[in-house]
Formats: structure tokens, C-alpha cells, sequence
């Protein structure tokens, strides 16, 4: 088992003041696992004092010096994946094979792209009589979730680091083991104490103190629109910047007349990997009438495919959802569409038959869904296809822009006729006949889905301030 009971700040593993003892509980056995400590608003204090001394050399580190250490952090990073993927295995249920193969990579593909944006990066230029400088913007505080979570981490301390910012991450307590192996990594490539700091612990307490503190210049947050809204309001009194990449219920508009045996399964499976788990899963599926009785056969097909399995046992299968609460509410959502009349086509809230302890949801599809459902409106977070029909294309986009969120979309059909159709889309990524944006493409949400962007330029620009100097001699 694994234990994680300390944080990391200035350079040091040391005790929490007061923290509560904690242990994550294993989404496949149901049983107590990886011990961590839930930290106080006095480690806060802590380990931001260490980032604000950090952030006096730090700051002033050269592009060459900050790229030589972003390098050294990917290969003691690349040593690491093993570890990274077996603590997720049993902190957050995903399969073995799939955290070697997609979940520790991506956060080490946050720390490359980042690399290739800070080569490229104008720090400073000429306009008219003004140079405009970017500087890095101080502390930042960032908040980050269980489901893709070194990703989300990466997308935040690479562009940080690169910037010339000090920081202090808290992670999601659900999944606090990587963090803590990152920590790790940074300690042994050498990041200069107080420059990253870790403290564990949960939302209303460190992540709250974080959000609100006078100290922190700017907030960072990935997670639940709910909860973002939260760190939003406690970070206004001291007027931080805040960054909030949120939640997501995502459309997959399937344009008419498409190839659906060749353009569903590379877009379905965007709402099963992961157990659906992730922000930007296409699940609304919306399909011309004359194709529905098409789509549920191939989507049908593609569901009662996949396997459900043991994420320590190595294979393609799916894991189970992260803890009883998410597996309760995707049982509630899936009642919910029942009673309001979609059409269960396969799936639904009971246990799979081949296991018989653990978080496990079988991958569900529900056509006949409409718009006012509310497996429709809500982010279900779980492997949850819901089928929608439309009449013609103008309807289809007005389904799509119709919610609260607009993180991405999926175009799934001839790629000309997409093109014409995504800039009509209200999302902040759109992938055509994919559902997964390319590594160090900008990342953010339109309307509650968020505020700012990250990955590549974009990302990095978010993490620095702007300075005009004018009156400089000609
Ligand atoms: P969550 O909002 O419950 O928790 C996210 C983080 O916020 C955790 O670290 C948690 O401890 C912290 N938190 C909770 N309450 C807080 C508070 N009052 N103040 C400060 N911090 C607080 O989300 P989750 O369940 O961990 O993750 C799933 C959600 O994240 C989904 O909504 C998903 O769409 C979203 N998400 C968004 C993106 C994106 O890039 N837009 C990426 C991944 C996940």
C-alpha cells in the first residue's frame, strides 16, 4: 500500500501542522488504500512563504536555464510512468495498460509541448513607441482533479515553471498518489526549493485557503463548474487572477449521410476510455432520424464490446468509476433518463455480472433522449452514450451550442462539410472524426466550461502578466 502522508514544500518532506489522517479508498476492492494526510490552512501559509522566497531567483532565471530544467524533469519523469500508473490503478480504478499507455504519458506530453512552446515563446516585442513585456505573473495556486490527473497537473506546472512562476499544488484527494511521485520527480531533476510545492488535502480546507490567499498572485483550477465557481468567489477579495477549466457535456454531431461504421467507433470511444471520466467525452450523440435506427445497431455494437475488468489485471477492458458517490450519481442519471422516457438499448444501473465488489457501471447507451432530459443537460462523468435525433443540420448545431458548457465538440463526417460546421459550434476545441485534441494544442472551455486556455503559446501567455514600458530612449 501506498502512503503519502507528508507535503512537499521548500524542498522538504515534512509533517503537516494539524492535518487529518486519510485514506483513499480502492474503487475496485471497496477496501482502504493509499494513506495521505488532509493538510490545514497552516501548511498553506507554509508553503506559500516558501514560493514568495523562491520567486525573488526564480523569477529572474533565463529561458535556457528553465528549458534545461523542464528537460530534466521529463527524463526523471520517464523513469517514473511505471509508478505513476500502478498508483492510479488503485487510487482512481484505471486499468493498468491504459494508465502506461495514455494517462502517464499525457502529463508527460504537458511537460514537452511546453518545452517546444517556451523555445518559441516571445517574451518581449516592440509596438509603436511601447515594448510589451511578459513577466511571470508570481505564486500560483493550483487545484487540480482525479480524472486525467497528471495531465491536468502538467498543463499547469510546465507552463509555470517556464513562465519563471513558484507555485503550490493541491491535488485532488481522491488521487493524490501521482502528485506526490511528482514531487518526486521535481526533487530529483533538481527544482530549486520553494520553486514547487505540494500540499495534500481537500477542497473546503487547502483548497479554499489556497484560493483566498493574499500571497497567491494567481489561482489556477481544474475541476467541477460547481466547485470553480466556489474557488472564483473566495479568490475575488484579494483580486488574483483566476483560471478555471471546468466541465464539459460535449456533442458529437454526426453529419448526415456519414459513414457510421467508420466514423462512431473512433468518436465512441471518447465516452469509454477512462470510464468516461473525462471533461470532454462526446456524449451527446446526434444523428440524422433516417440514421438513428443505424447508429444505436453500430453504437450497440461498440458498447457491448467492452470488457470490464480488474485495473490491475493488464488488457483493453474498462475499470471501475473513482468512489461510491460518482457511482451513485451515474446510477441516479441512468434512473433518471429511464423514468423521462429514453429508451435503455443496453447497459444500465446494475452491476456488471462479472465482478461482484467495486465501483463498476456498465457501458450504457440510451437513444430516444431529448434535449430537456436531464441525461441530456448534466455531466454524467461515467461510459453513458445518450442518442439524439435531428431533422436537418440547423437543428443539430442548435442541440449542440444548447447547454451550459462548451469545452469541446465532435464533428464526426466528411471533414469539408465539418469545417463549415465548427465555426458555428460554441466550444473550445473541435475535433473532427476524433474526440482528443493533439498534444500542446490550447485547451479551455466557451460560456461555464471556463476561463482561459492551456497547453502550447496560449497556455503559456495565461501564466504570465503583461508590462507596457513606454518612454524608453529611441
Ligand atoms: P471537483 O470540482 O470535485 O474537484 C476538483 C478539485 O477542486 C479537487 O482538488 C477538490 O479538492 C477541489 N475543491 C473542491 N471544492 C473546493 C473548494 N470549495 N475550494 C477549492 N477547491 C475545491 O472535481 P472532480 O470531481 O475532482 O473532477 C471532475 C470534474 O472536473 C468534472 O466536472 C470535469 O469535467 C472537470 N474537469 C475539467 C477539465 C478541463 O480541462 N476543463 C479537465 C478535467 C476535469
Amino acid at each position: 500500500m501506498d502512503s503519502f502522508e507528508q507535503n512537499y514544500i521548500n524542498g522538504k518532506w515534512i509533517d503537516s501542522d494539524g492535518g487529518t489522517p486519510h485514506r483513499v479508498i480502492n474503487p475496485a476492492t471497496e477496501e482502504p488504500g493509499t494513506k495521505i494526510v488532509l493538510s490545514t490552512a497552516a501548511d498553506v501559509d507554509l508553503a506559500v512563504a516558501a514560493a514568495k522566497e523562491a520567486f525573488k531567483s526564480f523569477s529572474q532565471t533565463t529561458r535556457e536555464e528553465r528549458l534545461a530544467l523542464l528537460g530534466r524533469i521529463v527524463g526523471e519523469y520517464q523513469k517514473r510512468m511505471p509508478d505513476i500508473a500502478a498508483s492510479l490503478a488503485v487510487e482512481m480504478g484505471a486499468p493498468i495498460s491504459m494508465g502506461n499507455a495514455l494517462q502517464a504519458p499525457t502529463g508527460l506530453g504537458g511537460f514537452i509541448s511546453t518545452i517546444a512552446a517556451l523555445k518559441e515563446f516571445q517574451f518581449s516585442e516592440q509596438q509603436g513607441s511601447n515594448l510589451i513585456v511578459h513577466e511571470p505573473i508570481g505564486i500560483v495556486g493550483m487545484i487540480t482533479p482525479w480524472n486525467w490527473p497528471l495531465n491536468q497537473i502538467s498543463l499547469k506546472v510546465a507552463p509555470a515553471l517556464a513562465g519563471g512562476n513558484t507555485m503550490v499544488l493541491k491535488p485532488s484527494e481522491e488521487c493524490p498518489g501521482c502528485a506526490a511521485i511528482l514531487a518526486e520527480v521535481m526533487d530529483a531533476a533538481g527544482v530549486p526549493p520553494g520553486v514547487f510545492n505540494l500540499v495534500q488535502g481537500d477542497g473546503p480546507t487547502v483548497g479554499a485557503a489556497l484560493s483566498s490567499h493574499p500571497d497567491v498572485d494567481m489561482i489556477s483550477f481544474t475541476g467541477s463548474t460547481r466547485a470553480g465557481v466556489l474557488v472564483a468567489k473566495a479568490a475575488a477579495e484579494t483580486v488574483k487572477r483566476v483560471h478555471q477549466e471546468l466541465g464539459g457535456k460535449s456533442p458529437n454531431v454526426v453529419l448526415p449521410g456519414a459513414n457510421l461504421e467508420e466514423v462512431l467507433p473512433p468518436t465512441i470511444s471518447g465516452v469509454l476510455i477512462n470510464t468516461g471520466q473525462s471533461c470532454i467525452a462526446p456524449t451527446r450523440v446526434l444523428v440524422h432520424k433516417d440514421q438513428t435506427k443505424e447508429a444505436i445497431d453500430v453504437v450497440t455494437g461498440i458498447v457491448e464490446a467492452q470488457e470490464i475488468g480488474d485495473p490491475m489485471d493488464p488488457g483493453n477492458h474498462m475499470g471501475p468509476v473513482v468512489n461510491k458517490a460518482q457511482h451513485g450519481k451515474i446510477q441516479e442519471l441512468i434512473h433518471s433518463a429511464i423514468d423521462e422516457g429514453a429508451i435503455l438499448e443496453s447497459g444500465g444501473a446494475a452491476m456488471p455480472t462479472n465482478v461482484n465488489r467495486g465501483y463498476y457501471i456498465k457501458p450504457t447507451i440510451f437513444s430516444g433522449v431529448t434535449p430537456n432530459m436531464r441525461i441530456a443537460k448534466e455531466e454524467v462523468f461515467g461510459p453513458v452514450v445518450t442518442l439524439m435525433s435531428y431533422n436537418d443540420l440547423d437543428e443539430a448545431i442548435e442541440i449542440a451550442n444548447d447547454t451550459e458548457y462548451g469545452l469541446s465538440a465532435v464533428i464526426s463526417g466528411d471533414p469539408i462539410e465539418a469545417a463549415k460546421v465548427a465555426t458555428k459550434l460554441q466550444a473550445g476545441a473541435v475535433m473532427i472524426n476524433s474526440w482528443a485534441p493533439a498534444p500542446g494544442a490550447p485547451f479551455g472551455g466557451y460560456k461555464q466550461s471556463g476561463n482561459g486556455r492551456e497547453g502550447g503559446p496560449q497556455g503559456l501567455r495565461d501564466f504570465m502578466e503583461i508590462k507596457c514600458i513606454s518612454g524608453l530612449p529611441a
